[in-house]
C-alpha cells in the first residue's frame, strides 16, 4: 500500500526521480506517469530484439558517482569504448571529426585546418549567437562541412536565433596540435575520464539495453506509484493531483519537500500559485523532440560502421544512425541486429503521421547503404522522446531563474535534465539526485562538488 502523505514527494521515475528517492527510503513516495519507471532510459523489446529509446552510452561526472552506480547496478554494467563515425561531403570521419580529418579529401582538409588556425588567432566580444560561436571556434569550413548543417538539422531553427552556450556541450576549441595529428592520420579521440559503460546482462535476462540501469535503480526505492499522472501541483497545501490508470482523482501530500522531474514549464504550469507573467514566459520555453524509428533487421551484422554514425546532410531525414549490436551483441537474434534512427524536430512542429516518417527514414537507410546485402527489415517501431532536447535563447536563462527560484522557494526542488531544463547525462542526473536525497535525508547540503542540486541546507 503506497502511503498517500509522506516527508518527500517525487514527481517523475526516470533516473533523476529514482536516485533521490533510493536514498530516502520510506520516507519518499514517488508517482510515475508511465506504467514503467525509467523514463527516457526505457528500452522496448520487439521480436527478440531490443531497443533503447535514443542512443545511451553511460559515462560518469566524478568517482563517486562511478563507484555508488557500479555498486548498485553490478557486474551487467561493462565498459564501453565507443566508436561513432560522421558522413561528410568530403568523406567519412571519426567522431569528433575536428580531430580525425585525415580520412577526408585532401583540400577539405587543407582548408578545415588553415580556418580552424585563423579562428583560433581571432580575438573579439564573446559570440552574439549559437552560429557565431560555432564560427569562432571551429572555423568556417569545419563549420559549412558538418556543424552548420548538422546543427540546422538537430535543431531546425535558425542558429542565429539561439544562445551562444547553455543547452549543448561545453563547446571548446580542439588543440592545433590534436587537429594537426588527425589530419596526419594519427588522431585519437579525447576519451571522457573513467570511460564509457553499457550494460551487457547474461543470455536470457529478463531485460537488456540501459533500462538494465533504471530497473537497478528502481529497486531501491521503496514507494513507486505507476500509472500516476501529477496534473496540479498545490504549493500552498502541498498537495498533488492527478489520475490514477483507471481514471480516478488521487491525492498525495507531502510533509517537508516535493522534487520535480517533470518538465520545469508544465510544473510551473501545474502550479495554481504561479504568477501569470511566470506562466507566460514558462509557455515560450521552447525544445525539440526526437522520433526514433527502430527496426528489428534480419541478416548479416554490419562490422566496421561504429556505434552510431553521424548524418548532416538534409539528402536523409536523421541525424543519426546507431547500431544496437555494438553495444549488447545479445541485444537482437544471431541472425538479426537492431537499428535506431533518430529524427529531431522542434516541440511545437505537428507530429508526422508515423507511415509517413517510417517511409522517409527507409528511403534514407537506402541512400546512405545502412542495409548491407542480404539484410531486410522483418519489423519497425517510432518512438518519441519528447520532451528530448531543451533549447536556450535569448530570453531563456532569465525565465529559468525565475522559476527556479520561485519553486524552491515554495519548497519544489526541480531535478533532472527536465525538471531544471538543462543539458545533462544520465551520470549528471543521478550524481544530482543522489546528492538532494543526501541532504534531504541528513539536513546538510551535500558535498559532492559541482552538484546542481546543492543549493543549501533542508532541515528536517
Ligand atoms: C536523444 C538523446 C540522447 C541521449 N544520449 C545520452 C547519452 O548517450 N548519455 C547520457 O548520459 N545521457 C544521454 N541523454 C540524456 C539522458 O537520457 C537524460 O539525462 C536522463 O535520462 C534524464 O532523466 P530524468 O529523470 O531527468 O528525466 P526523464 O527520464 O524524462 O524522467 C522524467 C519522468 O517523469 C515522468 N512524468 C512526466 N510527466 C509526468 C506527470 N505529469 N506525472 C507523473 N510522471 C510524469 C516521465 O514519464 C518520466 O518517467 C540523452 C538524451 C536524449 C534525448
Amino acid at each position: 500500500m503506497i502511503p498517500t502523505e509522506t516527508d518527500v514527494l517525487v514527481l517523475g521515475a526516470g533516473l533523476a526521480g529514482l536516485a533521490v528517492a533510493g536514498e530516502l527510503g520510506g520516507d519518499a513516495v514517488v508517482l510515475e506517469r508511465e506504467e514503467r519507471p525509467g523514463g527516457l532510459v526505457r528500452a522496448e523489446l520487439m521480436g527478440g530484439h531490443w531497443f533503447d529509446h535514443v542512443l545511451h552510452l553511460l559515462y560518469f561526472p566524478d568517482p563517486e558517482t562511478e563507484g555508488k552506480v557500479r555498486g548498485i547496478v553490478g557486474d551487467a554494467l561493462v565498459p564501453c569504448p565507443a566508436e561513432a563515425f560522421v558522413e561528410t561531403r568530403a568523406g567519412v570521419a571519426r567522431f569528433p571529426l575536428q580531430c580525425h580529418l585525415g580520412t577526408l579529401e585532401r583540400e577539405t582538409v587543407v582548408r578545415c585546418v588553415s580556418d580552424l588556425a585563423r579562428a583560433a588567432a581571432t580575438g573579439g566580444p564573446p559570440p552574439a549567437h549559437y552560429e557565431e560561436m560555432l564560427l569562432r571556434t571551429f572555423g568556417r569550413e569545419l563549420c559549412e562541412l558538418f556543424f552548420l548543417p548538422y546543427n540546422r538539422k538537430m535543431w531546425r531553427r535558425p542558429l542565429d536565433a539561439l544562445a551562444p552556450s547553455g543547452f549543448q556541450w561545453n563547446i571548446a576549441r580542439p588543440a592545433l596540435e590534436d587537429v594537426l595529428r588527425g589530419a596526419l592520420g594519427g588522431g585519437a579521440a579525447p576519451a571522457a575520464p573513467g570511460g564509457t559503460w553499457y550494460p551487457r546482462p547474461p543470455a536470457g535476462a529478463e531485460v537488456r539495453g540501459m533500462e538494465v540501469l533504471s530497473r537497478a535503480l528502481a529497486r531501491r526505492v521503496e514507494h513507486l506509484a505507476l500509472g500516476v499522472e501529477a496534473r496540479v501541483i498545490d504549493l500552498d497545501r502541498r498537495e498533488v493531483r492527478g489520475r490514477d490508470r483507471a481514471g480516478r482523482e488521487v491525492r498525495f501530500r507531502w510533509r517537508r519537500a516535493c522534487v520535480g522531474t517533470l518538465p520545469l514549464p508544465a510544473m510551473v504550469l501545474a502550479c495554481p500559485q504561479a504568477p501569470p507573467s511566470l506562466k507566460a514566459a514558462c509557455r515560450e520555453l521552447a525544445w525539440n523532440r526526437v522520433w526514433t524509428v527502430a527496426f528489428a533487421v534480419r541478416g548479416p551484422r554490419p562490422r566496421g560502421r561504429g556505434h552510431w554514425r553521424y548524418y548532416p546532410g538534409e539528402a536523409v531525414p536523421f541525424t543519426r544512425l546507431v547500431h544496437m549490436h555494438e553495444f549488447d551483441p545479445q541485444s537482437a537474434p544471431d541472425d538479426g541486429w537492431s537499428l535506431l534512427a533518430e529524427v529531431p524536430e522542434p516541440g511545437d512542429a505537428t507530429p508526422p503521421p508515423a507511415p509517413d516518417l517510417v517511409r522517409r527514414v527507409r528511403e534514407g537507410l537506402h541512400r546512405v547503404g545502412a542495409l548491407p546485402p542480404g539484410c531486410r527489415i522483418v519489423n519497425e517501431r517510432v518512438i518519441a522522446a519528447d520532451p528530448a532536447y531543451v533549447v536556450f535563447d535569448a530570453g531563456t536563462a532569465g525565465t529559468l531563474a525565475r522559476a527556479r527560484s520561485f519553486l524552491e522557494g515554495r519548497g519544489l526542488w526541480p531535478l533532472g535534465r527536465y525538471g531544471r531544463w538543462e543539458y545533462s547525462s544520465m551520470g549528471g542526473v543521478m550524481r544530482d539526485g543522489f546528492a538532494l536525497g543526501e541532504e534531504l535525508r541528513t539536513g546538510r547540503p551535500a558535498s559532492p562538488v559541482g552538484t546542481e542540486a546543492s543549493r543549501g541546507a533542508l532541515a528536517p
